[in-house]
Parts: C-alpha cells; structure tokens; sequence
C-alpha cells in the first residue's frame, strides 16, 4: 500500500464539494461571473448604436472602445473581420485584437428570409457602394456583408431601416433572426403559414431591452413545413395537424450545434397559430432566467435542456411564464427529403416559385440587383432566400418562368443545378472569419467545380440530394454534423510530415428521416488539396455499393 493511499485511510473524509453555481438570474446569481456578462451588465448592448452614430462614424476605427468592439457592436450585426495575410497556422497564436481588421463583417437580419424587389435592390446597392460588392447569402436566410467601415454606417442605417431592413440584434447574445419557410403561405404542400407568427415575435422581442442580455445567442425558426432544419435551434415551431384543433405548431427546444452538437427535444405540445409569439416569449424567458452564465461554452439553451429534460422545462414554461397549460399534441410528419425549395414548383394559387443555387451562398452586390430587376421582370416582386444558401423568387406566372429562369442562370443562378451545387455549403472561412482555420468558400467552390466534370458518369445514381458542408472551424456555421459529408476545418500533417490546412471528416449525418449527427472517425482526415479526390472516392464508393433506394445517410 502506497504512504498516500494509507494518509488518505487515517485522514478525516473530505466534505463533498459544494456544486458551483451556474449563474443562473432566477437562483439570485446577479453579479456577472465572467467578462462577457460584465460587459452586458455595465451598459445593456442595444445602446451602442448612439456611439456608433454619434461617437465612432466620426472618429474612426481608433476611437472605438474595446468593449463594444468586440462586443456590443455583434448586437447591431457587426464583427470586425480577420485582418488579410494571416495564415491559418497563426490563429491560434495572436491575440484576439491581432487578428482585428479595421474593417467589418455586417449582416442584415431577414426574418423568414423575405425581401420584396424593392428591398433587394437596396441591399445590392448598399454592397456596391459600401461593401465592395460583396454579398453572402447565411445558412441562416441572412445576407452578409464585407469590408464594411464604421464611418459609413449611419448612412447604411438609414438606407437599409428607409426600405423597412435592420441589422438589429442580427448577432450577439440576443434573439436573432427567426427561420421561416422561404415559400411560407403560398406552398402546396404547407400546413400552416407562420408568417404571422414571426411578424408577432418581432414585434414583441426584438430590440426590447428585457429580452437583450441573454446567456447566449438564441436561435429560433417557425415554420408551416419541415424546411427549416426544426432539430437543431433553441426553439423552433414546425407545423402539425392536431386531430382535433387543426393547424398548429410543434414545439421543439434545445436543439445546437457547434462542439457539443444536440438534438432539440419536442415539449409534446401544439401551438395554435396566434398563441406561437406567447410560447416563444415563455422559452427565452426560462432560457433568460435560469440560463448558465457562468461558462460561456455552457451558456446555450441545450445544455439546461439538457439537464432539466422536455418535461420540466415546459412544466417551468407553463407555471411561471405562462400561467396555463399547453395542449399536447403529435409530432410532425418528416419529408423523406429535405426541402431545398430549388427548381420551378407549383404555387397553391396556380403561380409558380423559382429556387436558384448559387455557389456557396457567395453572390454579390450586383448580382442581388439584377436578381430584383430580373423578378419584377418576371411579374414578381418577392424573393426569399433559405437556410441551404439558395434564393427563391415568389409569385411567377406560369408564361414568366422559363425567361426567369434564363435571366437567372446568367446571374450564375441555376434553378437545374447539379446536385453538388445543391448540397455544398460552406462557412465563411479564413477569408474574413477571425476564428477560422481553414479557408471554406473557395475550397468548396474548387470542390463543387470538380465534381461537376468528374462525376457525370454516374449522376444517373445519384437519385437523392448528398450534402457537403464545410466549416472553418470547430464551431458549425455550416451545421457540419447534419450532412451526410461534413468537414470541420482543422490543421493536419500531411503525407510528407507538413502542417496544412485540412479537414477532420464527419460521415453519415442528417435531418429529417436521417435526423442525426455524422460520425467523427477517428483518425479521418483529408488535407483541403485532397478533398475533392476524397469525395469523389466516398462518392463513388457509395453508388457502386449501396443497396437499392439506400440513402448516404
Ligand atoms: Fe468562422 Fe468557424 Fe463559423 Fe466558419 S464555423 S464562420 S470559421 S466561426
């Protein structure tokens, strides 16, 4: 017996340790346990448009205080942006202000992803006159801007608010943009239209101060169809047919991704359509108070979800917030492919709506222009974009859609794609992204390019959708895990013992029928010059071996 294990026998049994609070508001945990919290407790985030307008548009980059630099400005939709020329073997190395440019990322908050004409063509101008041109379509139905400069944003408020558009709690640790079914109300196949509902939570939560210091981010989607990836936010409502109320919505909490993925957990209750905006408020209300706030990589919805289980959160919900009882309900049906709304479908009023894939998301100024002046063109003068990168342009009459859809392929916006168009997405990657390790657009548009010309031998066996998403960096801009190829941007060796930039590879993940994560194989790396040999192997693999009808997932 060892003298220490002997010590340990004779001493006097050591006290359990007492559990360490988590923060949380509603158990009296008032004082800020870490730096972000402090920062919001000292001046509540929304307050930092008067500096930006009235302080830093006129002294310049230098004059901003750090502490809404790298904070209160993500509550208006801003983020400085990775400064060029570091590589990605250095992130890790520098300080986070290192790595600041003086320029910005912006993103303009679209809730349910819908613009008019009107509102595009003004968002293509402000990025031809402010942004360099730049626009990135979000798996998020956000559009995201680049090389933004402080001194130029009062002027791009007042474009963007003058055509009914915010930028307003776009990020930061707020209620960010709401999902919605980009073809809401006008689906043949749609349940119910959510879209009143997301009017409603806007109107109620958006920009009020009670609801702007969260633990986290909070994201959420409504929405009449499975279309808006339900299983993964922190609450999302998907429509459902109650046997004996009708329409409705299904509720589903705690739900995330990034580096401990889960999925969200049904309440077991339905949600009339008029009562979506009172459940949504009763969740960021249990999720404000008794949040974590003491770690931040603990601070998300899922892990209380976690850790209360479905049953005592909506028993929570239902005491506290919202005085009643929710009814119970069924769950939703699940499409056995997921919606991505492109091509040319049938409208329920006899119109039509074109979806068009753009590479990765990745458009620009112009191209979002011609986009409006192409719709209006086409009869139309609605366009949405969805969580899969891709825009869709409403309400096209029938005689309309063929000249749509040439003008559209024109833009670079093809509404016949390959399926490798359809099913890449990337992050934004070491381009502009400060924690990125690895460069993602132009990787996955290299990628979508080949294979493109070298898999047309067997895209007659390609007959489901196979999706390929491409993160920079341990967190899932890109929702790695639900793919059935996701890559996580990572440094690897490569074959002559070299440190380069790669991917750590994730097969078999999916939403919907397939709703799961993908399997992390340990060991199964592939460098970002490899990639496009390594899909077209799995690719391949997969078409010569599977069953009949088998789906990658
Ligand atoms: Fe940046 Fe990482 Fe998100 Fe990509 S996944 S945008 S690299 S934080």
């Amino acid at each position: 017996m060892s003298p220490t294990t002997t010590e340990s026998t004779t001493s006097t049994p050591a006290r359990p340790k007492a559990r360490r609070g988590e923060g949380q508001w509603a158990l009296g945990y008032r004082e800020p346990l870490n730096p972000n919290e402090r920062a919001k407790k000292d001046d509540n985030p929304l307050h930092v448009r008067d500096r930006i307008v009235n302080i830093y548009a006129h002294g310049g980059f230098d004059s901003i205080d750090p502490g809404d630099l790298r904070g209160r400005f993500r509550w208006y939709g801003l983020y400085t942006q990775r400064k060029p020329g570091i590589d990605s073997g250095r992130t890790a190395t520098l300080e986070p202000e290192e790595l600041d440019d003086e320029y910005f990322m912006l993103r303009i908050r679209i809730d349910g992803g819908a613009v008019t004409t009107q509102q595009l063509a003004v968002i293509g101008e402000v990025s031809q006159t402010y942004a360099r041109d730049t626009a990135d379509i979000t798996d998020r139905q956000n559009i995201q801007y680049h090389w933004i400069r402080v001194e130029d944003m009062p002027t791009i408020w007042n474009k963007l608010e003058s055509a009914g558009l915010t930028t307003m709690e776009a990020c930061g640790d707020s209620p960010r943009v709401i999902l919605g079914s980009p073809v809401a109300g006008i689906a043949e196949e749609e349940i119910i239209d959510g879209t009143p509902a997301i009017e409603e939570i806007k109107r109620r939560f958006i920009g009020d101060k009670a609801f702007s210091n969260l633990p986290r981010k909070f994201k959420s989607a409504v929405s009449g169809l499975p279309d808006v990836a339900h299983e993964i936010h922190d609450v999302a409502f998907v429509g459902v047919n109650h046997p004996e109320h009708g329409p409705g919505f299904d509720v589903w909490v705690g739900g995330g991704l990034s580096t401990n993925p889960m999925i969200g957990q049904r309440l077991g209750a339905w949600v009339p359509l008029d009562e979506v905006a009172d459940v949504y408020g009763a969740v960021i209300s249990v999720f404000r108070d008794y949040g974590y706030r003491r770690l931040r990589h603990r601070a998300r919805i899922k892990f209380l979800v976690k850790d209360w289980g479905a049953a005592k959160f909506r028993e929570v919900m239902e005491e506290k917030y919202l005085n009643r009882k929710m009814i119970d309900g069924p769950a939703p049906e699940v499409p056995a492919v997921p919606y991505d709304h492109v091509g040319v479908h049938k409208q329920k009023d006899g119109k039509f709506y074109v979806g068009a894939a753009p590479v990765v998301g990745r458009v620009s100024g112009s191209v979002l222009v011609e986009v409006a002046k192409a719709a209006e063109r086409a009869g139309s003068n609605r366009v949405t974009f969805t969580p899969q990168q891709k825009l869709v342009v409403l309400d096209v009459p029938e005689d309309e859609v063929a000249a749509l859809q040439t003008e559209l392929a024109k833009l670079g916006l093809q509404t016949e794609p390959s399926v490798w168009r359809r099913g890449v997405m990337a992050c934004t990657g070491i381009e502009f992204c400060k924690l990125a390790i690895v460069n993602t657009k132009d990787r996955a548009m290299d990628l979508v390019a080949k294979l493109e010309t070298r898999l047309t031998d067997i895209t007659d066996g390609i007959t489901a959708p196979i999706s390929v998403h491409i993160n920079g960096c341990p967190n899932s801009c890109a929702r790695i895990q639900t793919a059935d190829i996701g890559l996580k941007g990572q440094i690897v060796t490569d074959d002559d013992g070299a440190q380069v930039e790669g991917f750590q590879v994730h097969l078999g993940g999916g939403l919907g029928l397939d709703a799961g994560f993908g399997r992390k194989l340990r060991g199964h790396k592939v460098t970002a010059t490899e990639l496009p040999d390594y899909v077209e192997r799995v690719v391949r693999n997969f078409v010569a071996k599977r069953e009949q009808d088998e789906r990658f997932a």
